[in-house]
This record gives C-alpha cells, structure tokens and sequence, in this order.
C-alpha cells in the first residue's frame, strides 16, 4: 500500500486526500487550523460559489495559464457536479454559470469532503503545520513541532497567501522552495480596489449596477458588468473583483463605470433636459431622479461641479451632456487595493514548469506533488479557482495513489 501525506486541508487537500484513499493508498492529511476547510467555509460570502460552467483553460491567468487545461479535461464543470452528487451534495447553476450547493451554504461542500475522508479511512491530523518535509530513503519525511512520519509521497496543497484571515500563508511556497522549487513574485487579485477620488465617500453603501471598464493610457484593457458597491476607500462587488487583476497588474489604470448602461449618452441628455423643461420645481439635485440611486445622481451633479440647490429649469444643454457623460463614464484613478487579507486568490506561486501537468508531479522531486493555489495558477472570478482546487487536487490525490 503506497503511503501518501497530503498537507493543507483545504479545498485542494481534501479532494487529493479523498482521491488518494479512494484508490487505495494510506493517506494521512495534515491541516494548520483546528478544523479542515476553514477557508472553503466562507466562501461565496458563505454560499460557496463551487464551479462554473463555463470553466476551461481560458480562464486561468500565470506564467503558463495553459498547465490547467490537462487537470480541466479530467474533472471539468459538469464532472464536478457529478462528484460532489455521488458525495451526496445536490448543487444549482444560476444564469451566468455559477454552480452553488443546493442548500445555499458553504458548510454542506466542507461537511460531504470531509465525511468522505473519514470513510475512505483518511488518518486526519488537524492543528498540525507541517514545518519541514526531507528526503527520507526512497521516500520522505514531514516533520511538525513535536512530531514526523514517513510518506512515499507527499503533495502539498497548502494554498496561497490570499485571505490570510481564513488560512491564507506563505508556508506552502517555503515548503516547496526548501525542495529546490522556485516561486514567482505573488500578488493578489479577487479584491476591492482603492482610490482617490473623493467623491468615494458620499457613495459608501451604494450598490450600482454598472458596466466596469480598465483604461490604462486611454486604452481599455479590462471590462466587466454587473454589481458595484461604493466604499469609503474605493470600489468593491462582483464586477470589480473580476477586473482587478488587469487593474492592479501595472500602475497609472482608471476604472470607469456606466451607471446607466441601458441607454446612451444622447438619450440621457434628452432624458435630463426633457425633465429640466417639463418639471418645474425640481432642483440640479434631482436630475437623475428615478434613473440612479438618488445618492449616486447627487455625487454625480457635485462631480460635474454643479450645485444641488440650483433650479434645474435652468438646465441647457451643454451642463446635460456634460452630466449625461459623467454618468455613462465615471471614473475612478486606481491607487492600490484592500490586500491580502481581504483579496480572494494570490496572483503568482510556484512555478509551473517544474511540474507535470500531467500528473502534477515534480520534475524536479519525483514522488512530490502539489496542486491548487499554491501553483502559479489563478482563475477569473465566479467559481473558477475551487475549480482548479478539485481539477489539479483530484489528479494529484490519483496520480500518488498509483503503483
Ligand atoms: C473570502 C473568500 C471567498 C472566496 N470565494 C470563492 C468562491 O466562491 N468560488 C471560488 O471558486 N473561489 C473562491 N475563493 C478562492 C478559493 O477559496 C481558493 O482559491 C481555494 O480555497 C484554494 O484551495 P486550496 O486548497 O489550494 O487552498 P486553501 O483552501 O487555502 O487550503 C489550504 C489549507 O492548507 C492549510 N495549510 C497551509 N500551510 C500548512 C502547513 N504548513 N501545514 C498544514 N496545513 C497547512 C491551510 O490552513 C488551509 O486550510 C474565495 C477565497 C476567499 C478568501
């Protein structure tokens, strides 16, 4: 029976344990935290946005985003689904592809992982942090405080330094690197964004729907649309976690956001000056009365350099245009972001030529394997990255199961 240590109990580690111990090795799995899946707990602000359908070699980001696409091919989307059904979890895709558990909480995807290591007879050691792992005679040895064991392999899936409140650390890099792997510079994407511009706070709280552009130089480098929410240090929501990879990747990009994306900068000058003629009483205040959230419409008015209190009467059609292109194109200098602790995925890790995708083995340390974050692999937002936490975890877990 082969013997296969699996660190970090993660979304990663739990899939290669469960994998590993299915074909028949003897796992034992080493989580830091007092209790596996701490970080799979809470994501999708606790709903667990655990796939998307839409899932393929395109939407992952590293120095070769291509090393994906073999792991992809084996336990796509819909396999996913499949698997985690014969665990016994029943799952939903909404409109746009985004697979969550059916009982709308992220607690049911760590609880089926985590019975289906104990039956597949998976040894769990929790609390435990791996500090070193050694060649051992043909195999090694993981070491923790007050304690070691041997393992003919080892996979370390102890993930990126993304959400350091939930588990996120640096330990798998140094765990990989003291076995003569390299680590690319990191970074973090999946996060909110800062910046500068002051009207930041009289938004806060204010959720929009909007469409996100990333200009750098006047060229538009990323897009997204849907939910944006305003905060007091910048922008936040689904559609600026998916372009702040591309925003944060080199200094000097403006997010610019159409606040009003079902009409175009004609028609809502006609809109604003048809109210300006055919509303007496109303103030420049309300000139977006009933088309944006009355906050967004006052912010947008002090933007332009407008007063509130004036008479909106007063409207000519130069100040509507002006108006109607400020709403359609507001912009927001990027100045940085809310960091690791707050970011959802790292940017960057260890690199990928040194490993097979194949099997995601090392080429470097046969009989050493890693998978999910702790790769240099990321994925666009809306259920990609679990997705190659389970694609590269489960061809991992098989791969060192094999005799
Ligand atoms: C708030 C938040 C929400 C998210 N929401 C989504 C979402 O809805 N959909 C999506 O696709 N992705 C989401 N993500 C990203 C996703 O959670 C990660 O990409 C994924 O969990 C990575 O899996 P992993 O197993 O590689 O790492 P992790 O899940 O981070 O697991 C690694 C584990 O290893 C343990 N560990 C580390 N070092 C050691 C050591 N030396 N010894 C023992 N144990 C160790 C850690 O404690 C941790 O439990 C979210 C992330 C965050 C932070």
């Amino acid at each position: 029976m082969i013997t296969v240590a699996v660190i970090g109990g993660g979304a990663a580690g739990m899939m290669a344990a469960w994998k590993a111990a299915s074909r028949g090795a003897a796992v034992s799995l080493f989580e830091r935290q007092s209790r596996v899946g701490r970080k799979l707990a809470v994501t999708g602000n606790g709903r667990c946005n655990l796939t998307n359908l839409n899932a393929g070699p395109d939407s992952y980001h590293g120095t070769d985003g291509g090393f994906a696409a073999y792991a992809l091919e084996q336990l796509g989307p819909e396999r996913t689904r499949e698997l985690f059904r014969s665990l016994g979890l029943l799952t939903v895709a909404e409109p746009g592809g985004r697979v969550y558990p059916l009982s709308d909480t992220a607690g049911s995807v760590v609880d089926v992982l985590r019975y289906a290591i104990q039956a597949a007879g998976v040894c769990l050691y929790d609390s435990c942090e791996v500090s070193g792992i050694q060649h051992s005679g043909d195999g090694f040895r993981v070491t923790w405080e007050g304690g070691s064991l041997e393992a003919e392999r080892v996979i370390v899936a102890c993930g990126g330094m993304a959400g350091e409140r939930f588990g996120g650390t640096k330990l798998g890099y140094r765990l990989l690197e003291s076995l003569g792997h390299r680590c690319t510079p990191l970074r973090w994407s999946l996060v909110q964004l800062r910046s500068d511009n002051p009207q930041c706070r009289s938004l806060k709280g204010v959720r929009a729907d909007a469409s996100v552009t990333v200009l750098r130089k006047g060229g538009v480098i990323a897009r997204s649309a849907g939910e944006v929410q305003f905060t007091d240090y910048g922008l936040s929501g689904p559609a600026v976690f998916e372009i702040s990879r591309a925003a944060l990747e080199k200094p000097g990009t403006v997010v610019s956001l159409d606040l009003l994306r079902c009409v175009n900068e004609e028609e809502l000058t006609e809109m604003l000056l048809r109210r300006a003629g055919n509303t007496p009483g109303l103030t420049l205040g309300d000139a977006f009365l009933g088309t944006v959230q009355n906050r967004i419409g006052r912010v947008l008015v002090s933007a332009a350099g407008l007063k509130s209190s004036d008479e909106l009467k007063n409207l000519d059609e130069k100040t509507a245009r002006r108006l109607a292109k400020l709403a359609k194109g507001f912009e927001f200098p990027v100045t940085g972001d809310m960091g690791a602790a707050n970011a959802q995925v790292t940017v960057g890790g260890i690199r990928t030529d040194d490993f097979d995708p194949a099997t995601m083995e090392s080429r470097l340390c046969p009989g050493l394997f890693a998978c999910g974050e702790v790769l240099d692999i990321d994925g666009d937002c809306g259920g990609y990255n679990l997705q190659w936490a389970w694609s590269s975890g489960s061809l991992a877990g098989a791969s060192a199961a094999e005799v």
